[in-house]
This record gives C-alpha cells, sequence and structure tokens, in this order.
C-alpha cells in the first residue's frame, strides 16, 4: 500500500499495463493494483469536530461500521471544536501509521501542514461533508449539495408564509443566521437560501429589520446555539419591539434551539403571538421532537448512513488503487485544486413528512420520537 499518490496518478497507465500483462498470461502482480484482501488490516483515522452535536456521533459510529464491514480497523477521535486538537490528533494519526484519513475539518483553513505531512508519509485524505480549503493534499470530498439544503431552507420560508403561490403578498419580517464562518459548508448553505429569498427581499414581500443581510453579519462562531440565543435576544430588543418576527433562517437544528429559546422567552409560542417560521438542518432528535410539538417548523434531514458509505467506498477504492465513484467535479474548488466530489441528496422534513421520511426511511423509530 506505500507510494498510493503516485500509484493513483499512473491509474489509468497502471490498469492498461496490468491488462497487457494479463493478456500475456501473467497475473499483474506488480503493476500497481492490489490482490483481493491487500488492504485487510489496514487501519483508517477518522477525525470528527465534536461529540457536542448529535449527528456527528452519528457519523463517527456510522462510518466505523461500514470500514469494518470492509475488514478495515479504524480509529476515531473527536476534537471538541477546538482546531488546535485536531490538528494535534491528525499528527498523533499520521505518527501511528494509519493507512488513510477521513477528516470533518473544524477549522477548514487550518489543515495545510498536517495534511503536507500525511502526503509525506504517502496517506490518502478524504474530506468527510465540509471541505478543507487550501491545501492540495486533499484527495476527494463526500458531501451531500449544500447548496440545495440552503435552497430548502429558503423555499420552506417563502412556500410556508404563503408568498411563493401568491396567496400572500407580504411584507414579513424575517432574520437571518448562517453557521460558523471557519466552515466551508457555510456559505453554501447560506448563498443557497438567499438565492430562494432575495428576491422577495429586492420586492420588499420579505424585510429584514435589523438589516443584518451580509453573510459575514450573521454567522455563528462554531455552530453554536448559546451564541445564536444571545443575538436573537439583541434582534428581538433592537427591532421586534412593536413588530413581530414572521421567520427565522436557522442553517442548524442546534442553532434553531437556541432560537428558539429565545423567542419562548419574548412570549412567541403562546396565544396571540404564534411561533414564527423557523428553520433547521439534521433532523436531530431533539428537534424532530420539537417540529412535532409545533415549535420549530422544518429540518434538513441528510442520510448520515449513505455518508459514510461514501466515504468508506472511496477510502476502499483508493487503497485499492481504483478509482472512487464521484457525480462532481465542478463545484468544490479548494484554492490549489477543484476538489472531485460526490454529493448526496438532502431531504425537507416538517410535521407533514417526518414519518414517512425518518420512521419509514429507517432513520429513527417511532419510539425514538416519543
Ligand atoms: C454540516 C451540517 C451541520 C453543521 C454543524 C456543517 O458542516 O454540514 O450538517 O449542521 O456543520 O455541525
Amino acid at each position: 500500500m506505500r507510494n498510493r499518490r503516485a500509484a493513483l496518478t499512473t491509474l489509468v497507465f497502471a490498469s492498461s499495463l496490468a491488462l497487457a500483462l494479463t493478456a500475456c498470461g501473467q497475473n499483474g502482480a506488480g503493476g500497481g493494483k492490489k490482490e483481493k484482501g491487500g488492504t485487510e488490516g489496514a487501519t483508517i483515522g477518522i477525525a470528527m469536530p465534536t461529540k457536542s452535536s448529535e449527528r456527528w456521533i452519528s457519523d463517527g459510529a456510522n462510518v466505523e461500521k461500514e470500514l469494518k464491514t470492509k475488514g478495515y480497523t479504524t480509529k476515531l477521535v473527536y476534537g471538541e471544536d477546538d482546531p488546535d486538537q485536531q490538528v494535534a490528533q491528525i499528527e498523533n494519526m499520521i505518527t501511528q501509521g494509519v493507512d488513510a484519513l477521513i477528516i470533518a475539518a473544524i477549522d477548514n483553513k487550518s489543515l495545510d501542514n498536517v495534511l503536507r505531512q500525511a502526503n509525506d508519509a504517502d496517506i490518502p485524505v478524504i474530506s468527510y461533508d465540509r471541505l478543507i480549503l487550501g491545501s492540495e493534499n486533499v484527495d476527494y470530498y463526500a458531501s451531500f449539495d449544500n447548496t440545495k439544503v440552503g435552497e430548502l431552507q429558503g423555499t420552506y420560508i417563502v412556500d410556508r408564509l404563503g408568498l411563493k403561490d401568491g396567496s400572500k403578498k407580504g411584507p414579513f419580517n424575517v432574520e437571518l443566521f448562517a453557521g460558523s464562518n471557519d466552515d466551508n459548508n457555510t456559505k453554501y448553505f447560506f448563498n443557497g437560501a438567499m438565492k430562494v429569498l432575495k428576491p422577495y427581499m429586492e420586492k420588499g414581500q420579505l424585510v429584514v429589520r435589523s438589516r443584518q443581510t451580509g453573510l459575514n453579519q450573521v454567522t455563528t462562531l462554531r455552530w453554536d446555539g448559546g451564541t445564536a440565543q444571545k443575538r436573537m435576544d439583541d434582534l428581538l430588543t433592537s427591532s421586534y419591539r412593536g413588530s413581530r418576527v414572521d421567520a427565522v433562517l436557522s442553517p442548524y437544528d442546534g442553532i434553531s434551539i437556541g432560537i428558539l429559546s429565545s423567542l419562548k422567552s419574548d412570549g412567541y409560542g403562546s396565544a396571540g403571538k404564534p411561533m414564527p417560521v423557523v428553520t433547521g438542518q439534521d433532523a436531530e432528535i431533539a428537534s424532530v421532537k420539537s417540529i412535532i410539538a409545533g415549535e420549530q417548523t422544518q429540518t434538513v434531514y441528510k442520510d448520515l448512513r449513505q455518508l459514510a458509505k461514501v466515504a468508506s467506498n472511496m477510502v476502499d477504492a483508493v487503497l485499492n488503487d481504483k478509482k472512487p465513484e464521484v457525480n462532481d467535479t465542478t463545484s468544490y474548488d479548494n484554492g490549489p485544486k477543484v476538489v472531485p466530489a460526490y454529493l448526496l441528496q438532502p431531504v425537507s422534513v416538517d410535521r407533514s413528512n417526518y414519518e414517512n421520511v425518518l420512521v419509514d426511511g429507517g432513520y429513527y423509530t417511532a419510539n425514538d420520537l416519543k
């Protein structure tokens, strides 16, 4: 399994050579291709960002399960949302001699040095869910269509307010929240949502009373729910005395929980003051329960079982000198290169379809949501 990166670059040549050798009645051994079972027992390092959110705990477990099924040994670490800790953990795994790395970055720009070390040790790197920026040593990217996530959130707001079908004209008041500014996904989510919301803002049908509409004004460091709660408190005080907020664009369930606490403290959700439309992402159990209870309105479900499969298949292919399946070779430019990606499709979930999507789809049991 040595010199994999070079083997990858010469894959096409190597495969034709192997074919030629086979045609000559030889078995291709030494032609760069691994014999079946050649990766047996190889160790894959998995670096996840935090245990503070349910989704990443599931990601870690799902990826380990997929890799173990393929015969790999795994080493799973969590960086507690501290970029330095994540770098140290990855360095450690390189020193321990892992054969490949799957990384969900905390700070997408902090990994260039450590990935250079990985490259020097001939360790391939799969960027998991969040694209790692500024490094050429990222081999593949496994994620969801992140622009689509934002589009689903924006579309939900305009649909739900009745703007899209023209049944209501507004104006409605909306406030905008985005994710962490060191996560590459943040701008994809936000831009996807704004593509849908902006035309209504320009027509005056959606009004952001705080006037905080630029991405740099609405980010939430490390996706922290408490930070979002504090900002929502400030917005309600500064811009909503004497008027109500009709919708809040929230990029992630943990942020939605913070926003909802703030709204509840301000009397929303009680008689005569209905909750605004509040979006989310990840379909975390607490938030699906909140949707069932009529507090949060929507979330975006991403099937993490599928993501784990995609990432594990990528590792398996690379370690066996094969080309992983990708379906996007243009969207994810990390600076030094466009990283070949496989993007899965997200699904909008609310009270009307959660049973169908989440329970019938086997993601949760009905009991999980009680
Ligand atoms: C992920 C989201 C998640 C967020 C916060 C993003 O990079 O794509 O699914 O909600 O991080 O953990």
